[in-house]
């Protein structure tokens, strides 16, 4: 089954300005900003900028340059941030909700960064 997009989700709105967000970096396909309610010191979310509702949509649906793009943009992010091991931090947790399942609340794909303490285990149940 075809992935639909609802336009009128967050992070669509943040992405054509109707919703005020503090981005922390942007490059030409993603854009990452801090989650309006952090779950841990540093909670960073990266969208895309395509309308794309989750992994499962993005990584079928979305070009190569926007996959790559993407993925470099997390890896930025988490070095800007001081948390990448290979800089000098003590590592983040990503995550991503895709579906109904994972109970996605926004669906407009998304990763978590999850850090600057430790983010303790993976799953509560
Ligand atoms: P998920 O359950 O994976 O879809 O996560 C959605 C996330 O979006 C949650 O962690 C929310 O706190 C976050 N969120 C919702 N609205 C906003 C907003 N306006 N700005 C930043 N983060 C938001």
């Amino acid at each position: 089954m075809p992935y639909d997009y609802d336009d009128q989700n967050i992070f669509a709105k943040i992405l054509r300005g109707e919703i005020p967000s503090a981005p922390v970096f942007e490059s030409e396909h993603a854009i990452a900003f801090p989650d309006i309610s952090p779950q841990k010191k540093c909670h960073i979310l990266v969208i895309p900028k395509g309308p794309y509702r989750c992994f499962d949509h993005f990584v079928q649906a979305a070009s190569d340059a926007e996959q790559l793009d993407f993925f470099r943009t997390v890896g930025a992010v988490a070095k800007q941030l001081g948390l990448s091991e290979a800089h000098g931090g003590n590592g983040y947790r990503l995550i991503t909700n895709s579906g109904r399942d994972s109970l996605q609340d926004v669906p407009h794909f998304h990763v978590h960064l999850l850090g600057g303490e430790p983010v303790g285990p993976l799953t509560t149940s």
